[in-house]
């Protein structure tokens, strides 16, 4: 466990976001690590905004954006994935899957991993992450879409796009940065679905050991 937490540097999380991106191939050589810094920005500059405009309690900061907050009770394991926490647009709208969140809490509380990560509930931690989604999605916050990568070329035209994988690398900037996480939220993930499919979390420290500190 304390290995997770010591090779879990918060820019190792993010490539291993950016690598799970479906442009991935797309990426110019040399562009992940700007990528990547882009992200980690648009998170930043997102969390000093809510901070100083709604407070750092991420139930409050959906409460005065007047976004629903539903706690789902149904099993919430999709396959090899666990999924803590959905937003959805149309309306917009944050679901926390109750039962992965009790898991990974039961987690922390068995493997007395308060201290190490500094968080006894991980709930806030997914919430405030649908709450960046949200922020992006309404456009209240600059987020992540300036950053552009060309996909093909057409004669004289040129066809560009967005990768999808930044939102997420700013979505988890956003959540440590409005709460302080001492661990960022994608190394407390892998601790926490450990117990619900624990194959796919040695798996994922394995990449996240091999990737650039
Ligand atoms: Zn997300």
């Amino acid at each position: 466990m304390q290995s997770v937490v010591a090779s879990g540097t918060e820019r190792r999380c993010a490539r291993l976001t950016l690598l799970e991106d479906p442009f991935y191939h797309r990426l110019a050589p040399g562009r992940e690590r700007g990528a990547v810094e882009f992200g980690l920005t648009a998170g930043q500059v997102a969390a000093e905004m809510a901070a100083e405009k709604w407070g750092r309690e991420p139930e409050a900061i959906a409460s005065a954006l007047k976004v629903p907050v539903a706690h789902s009770e149904a099993p919430a394991q999709t396959g090899r994935s666990v999924l803590f926490s959905e937003y959805g647009d149309r309306p917009p709208s944050i679901t926390l899957h109750m039962r992965s969140v009790e898991e990974a809490n039961r987690l922390v509380r068995s493997h007395h991993l308060e201290r190490l990560l500094g968080v006894s509930d991980v709930g806030p931690i997914h919430l405030a992450h649908e709450v960046y989604h949200h922020l992006e999605a309404q456009r209240l916050t600059p987020g992540t879409a300036g950053f552009r990568i060309q996909t093909g070329r057409l004669g004289p035209l040129r066809f560009r796009t967005g990768l999808p994988s930044l939102s997420e690398i700013a979505a988890d900037r956003f959540a440590a940065g409005l709460l302080g996480l001492v661990v960022p939220p994608k190394a407390v993930e892998f601790l926490t679905i450990y117990s619900l499919n624990p194959d796919y979390a040695w798996e994922s420290l394995a990449r996240l050991q091999a990737l650039p500190a």
